[in-house]
């Protein structure tokens, strides 16, 4: 048996575990039963990044703006690969525009940029859209 996997919930941020060979299944949060892995991407703000940041699975951040015509042709992509990868990445959008200071704080100097974050900390980065194709070989050369 492995360990359970420590898993914060996208909705209301509890930290849920959960056996990893159960991550496939869907989990639900044991606090508000919304599903834990969603197939799609999830919005992050300066309240929940932090909390978002715990836990077992990786976390893949598209920081976007409204502004943004890459950023929006992007959008797509990106949403295809939460599907794809559902269960072994986390994949969530922050608003530029919207969290400005944690923008700043995560020094991101143009958008769309990529930055995937294991154990909380920042692992890799990428500035510009990528294609499914490229992004998904992006994350595997980062083990996911
Ligand atoms: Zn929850």
């Amino acid at each position: 048996m492995s360990p359970p996997m420590l898993i914060p919930c996208p909705h209301c941020g509890g930290l849920n575990r959960i056996p990893a060979q159960r991550l496939g299944d869907n989990p639900v949060c044991g606090r508000c039963k919304h599903t834990l892995l969603p197939a799609a991407p999830f919005e992050l703000n300066q309240a929940s990044f932090a909390s978002q940041l715990q836990g077992d699975l990786p976390l893949l951040v598209d920081v976007w703006a409204d502004w943004c015509g890459p950023c929006k042709a992007f959008a797509p992509t990106f949403a295809q690969a939460a599907h794809q990868l559902q269960g072994r990445v986390r994949l969530g959008k922050l608003d530029s525009e919207a969290n400005r200071q944690l923008a700043g704080q995560l020094g991101v100097r143009s958008i769309p940029s990529l930055i995937l974050f294991r154990g909380g900390a920042e692992v890799a980065r990428q500035s510009g859209a990528l294609p499914l194709p490229q992004l998904l070989a992006w994350l595997a050369g980062q083990g996911i």
